[in-house]
């Protein structure tokens, strides 16, 4: 960095800070009851994050447009091919922590703001995205605004997409403004994004073991979701000997230990090998307090670091689960609801964040975001912060203030960097 952008680099211009800006957002959709924040697509609260971004990105003096799919962008500078893109999204999910998605949104206007204020004139266009419906919270697909744009998923079936109330997603993005006949495919945008750089909150303590405040994504981790169907014998829980059971709430229980067990075995993250499996959703049936169950729907949530690796962790599991359930009495039926391979971020993106930070530390990571969508499309990378819990989609998520601030300071450098800018 030169000498003039170091007197300038930190503290941030007024009002400009990342603590600040996201402290100015702190009470909008707290929820009373799950304790954090649920802030879900053009639901109040988030259409106030709008609103607030929209605000924020014009004092900066950006052009705000929203685009088919409900996505937000602030643009600098003319709009057109070459377009450098920061960002991340602003929902959340129920109960969900203050740093996923507004953590990006608000360290992407502190870079651009810090940028202008050492007064780089961009010589392409930049923009701060920020997605609609990332966590899937409200009409439950992931990355949905992302998808739409990148043509990942059909804008007739997207419409048809419901939340609890029985809402269509069309009905509530044509609420908030949009033509749905315009949903889909957005290959102009596409075409004219050169990068797309997404910073985020850590989700696990990767940063906080290895104690760095940042670190550059190497990759995302292979994920599906698989549903668990356990058949017995539905009978009264006094009048029925233990002997004389099949009780498929046991099965499946044994089947949560089982996939836990294996999925240990397979995960090692300090040498980066990954393998989680998780069962956070089980559904007995008739599901009376004085009845043993006839039947229990489970879902399996599984992921590695290849699609070898996770469908033999899957494989390994499903053999358990069978035998654990025959053991006692029931069988179990498994059918694949959602796959997706694991994301590689461009090689060379990648390399040259590294090198412009320095050799911040490379981290996998299991969950999906918005970059790793694009990343089929266009070069995309990502920064993570670090969150000293390593507690994410909860309130016990958390990012130090001087961690945020690292966070900026990164994602400026790798700003100026992609813009041709000295950086050092
Ligand atoms: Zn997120």
């Amino acid at each position: 960095m030169d000498d003039a952008a170091k007197k300038t680099a930190t503290p941030d211009s007024p009002g400009w800070d990342v603590v600040d800006l996201l402290g100015e957002i702190a009470d909008i959709g707290r929820d009373s009851v799950r304790g954090g924040y649920s802030r879900h697509v053009f639901e109040p609260a988030e259409l106030a994050l709008r609103e607030w971004f929209t605000g924020r990105a014009e004092a900066l003096g950006l052009d705000v447009e929203l685009d088919r799919n409900g996505n937000i962008w602030a643009h600098w500078g003319a709009r057109g091919s070459g377009t450098i893109a920061l960002g991340s999204h602003l929902d959340s999910v129920p109960g969900g922590g203050a740093f996923d998605g507004p953590l990006g949104v608000a360290s992407a206007l502190s870079a651009v703001a810090r940028l202008r204020a050492q007064g780089v004139m961009p010589a392409r266009p930049v923009a701060v995205v920020a997605f609609a419906e990332e966590e899937g919270s409200r009409f439950g697909v992931a990355c949905l605004g992302s998808k739409l744009m990148a043509g990942a998923i059909d804008p007739a079936k997207a419409v048809k997409l419901t939340d609890a109330a029985g809402v269509t997603f069309g009905e509530a993005a044509a609420a908030a403004g949009l033509d749905t006949g315009e949903l889909g495919r957005d290959g102009e945008r596409l075409a004219s994004l050169a990068a797309f750089v997404e910073l985020h909150v850590e989700q696990g303590r990767g940063l906080a073991d290895m104690g760095a405040p940042v670190a550059v994504a190497a990759s995302i981790l292979a994920h599906g979701r698989w549903r668990l169907r356990f058949s017995g014998e539905g009978n009264h829980a006094g009048a029925t000997a233990m002997r004389d059971r099949r009780d498929p709430v046991v099965a499946a229980a044994a089947a949560v230990l089982a996939a836990r067990d294996i999925a240990a075995r397979h995960d090692d993250p300090s040498h980066g090998t990954h393998g989680r499996a998780t069962v956070g959703r089980l559904i007995p049936v008739p599901g009376g307090s004085n009845v043993i169950a006839s039947r229990v729907d489970a879902w399996l949530d599984v992921r590695g670091d290849s699609d070898a690796s996770t469908r033999a962790l899957l494989a390994e599991i499903i053999d358990a689960i069978r035998d654990r359930a025959a053991s006692y009495g029931c069988h179990v039926e498994v059918a694949e609801e959602s796959y997706s391979g694991p994301v590689a971020f461009d090689a060379d993106l990648r390399t040259r964040l590294a090198s412009t930070l320095g050799g911040p530390p490379l981290l996998a990571t299991g969950a999906g975001h918005d970059a790793g969508v694009l990343a089929d499309i266009l070069p995309t990378a990502m920064l993570f912060v670090r969150n000293p819990t390593g507690v994410s989609h909860s309130p016990l998520e958390t990012a130090s203030d001087d961690d945020c601030r690292a966070g900026v300071d990164a994602l400026a450098t790798v700003l100026r960097e992609l813009l041709g800018q000295r950086t050092r």
